[in-house]
């Protein structure tokens, strides 16, 4: 029998399939350089394990209520209110098996069939297929490179039609690294509001930024907005939790509400030990992530210096996330040993092939002709991956 449509328009996580070929090839014995992955390299910090393991011998291990339990409600909304200046009671947080849950939720109490969703380029992956299982139209929505590929109002205002429903903000972002300031975020904030659309703002980098930047939630800098956003959070990359799969949403009570019904016949709550352990990342010692944040600054400079002085390369500074955006045009078009490199996809592969590095071609994101490397690996590794991509490049004529 044929699948449902739905299952068929499914496209897989280009990423995943990235990572899972740079394994079986690490399997198979190759020196393999995963630049693919989007997961810290570190621990999770002791004491959230410790919390999980007192919470399994106290038999928290059944049924929680479905958005989670109180207490890790609370303490999200604590973190909101003293890091972020928003304002939400628990009823209106709802935690979900992962932030990419929450946006799922999001999407499918917000998206009617048709409605368009505008989606900043490059684009995490799954906002893309997530609005189309919601039945909604991806509306990806260029931006200039020289503005690190942050979207402006002129940039929005183009893709607006009388379909439009929302927008998807991603800072930190993922690909590129880069981070909204206040003042674009006001701006941004001011004509949704004007627009009447809603915005699902996706804050899961926030706490990694670099060089001074800050992160600010467009709900914040906007605060009349809150009638209509959903701000989405979570554990994993701030506490190296992916793991673990603890995600958050804040949004007006009734599409919180709303969210909780979804969730109650999908998955009910989350791992009742992954939330104890969320808990204790929101309320316990903040030096584990202080530690991880500083490694990730110093890869993150020492990565671009390097792949700065690789010829045909453009890479602009990234403020936030753990990941290197290069623009890899100025390669394209030539060969590497008669193989021609007619897009970053082939270059990405050539690179897999040739030289064991892994990067995830930026057709993934929507944007050909660059790539994206994650530095969630060791200074060391990171310095070898990367010597190996300029040494493939040297070669390309
Ligand atoms: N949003 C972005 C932009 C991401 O890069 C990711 C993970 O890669 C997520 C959301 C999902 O995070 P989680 O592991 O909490 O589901």
């Amino acid at each position: 029998m044929e699948l449902a449509e739905r299952a068929l328009r499914i496209s897989p996580s280009p990423t995943l399939a990235l990572d899972s070929k740079a394994k079986a090839m690490a399997r198979a014995g190759a020196k393999v350089i995963n630049f693919g992955v989007g997961e810290p390299d570190f621990d999770t910090p002791e004491h959230i394990k410790t919390a999980a393991m007192r919470a399994i011998e106290r038999g928290m291990t059944k049924y929680t209520a479905v958005a989670g339990i109180e207490e890790l409600k609370e303490a999200i909304v604590t973190k909101l209110a003293q890091e972020n200046g928003l304002l939400y009671s628990p009823a209106q947080v709802v935690v979900s098996c992962g932030a990419k849950h929450s946006l799922y939720n999001a999407l499918q109490v917000i998206i009617n069939p048709g409605d368009e969703v505008l989606m900043p380029v490059p684009y995490w992956v799954s906002y893309e297929e997530q609005i189309k299982l919601a039945g909604g139209v991806p509306v990806p929505v260029p931006a200039s490179r020289e503005n690190n590929y942050k979207v402006r109002v002129e940039d929005l205002e183009r893709a607006i039609t009388g379909r439009t429903k929302a927008l998807i903000l991603n800072s930190p972002n993922n690909p590129t690294g880069a981070v909204y300031s206040r003042e674009e975020l006001e701006s941004i904030g001011k004509w949704l509001l004007e627009r009447g659309l809603a915005v699902i703002s996706d804050e899961i980098y926030e706490k990694l930024v670099y060089d001074g930047n800050q992160h600010h939630s467009i709900v914040a800098v906007v605060p009349e907005l809150s009638g209509q956003a959903i701000v989405i959070n979570g554990v994993s990359k701030a506490y190296a939790m992916t793991g673990w799969r603890i995600g958050y949403a804040a949004a007006p009570l009734p599409w919180a509400k709303a969210m909780a019904d979804l969730q109650s016949h999908c998955t009910s709550n989350p791992t009742s030990i992954a939330q104890a352990a969320a808990l204790a990342a929101l309320t316990g010692p903040q030096q584990p992530l202080q530690e991880m944040v500083a490694a990730f600054d110093r890869r993150r400079q020492r990565g671009w210096e390097l792949l700065q002085q690789i010829p045909g390369i453009y890479c602009s500074r990234p403020a936030g996330a753990f990941y290197l955006f290069p623009d890899v045009s100025g390669v394209l078009g030539k060969s590497w040993q008669g193989r021609p490199i007619e897009s970053s996809a082939q270059l990405a592969e050539l690179l897999l092939e040739e030289v064991q590095v892994a990067a995830v071609p930026g057709e993934a994101f929507g944007q050909p002709g660059t790539m994206r490397l994650s530095y969630a690996v060791s200074l060391e590794v990171l310095e070898e991956g990367i010597r190996r991509i300029g040494q493939l490049i040297s070669e390309v004529k």
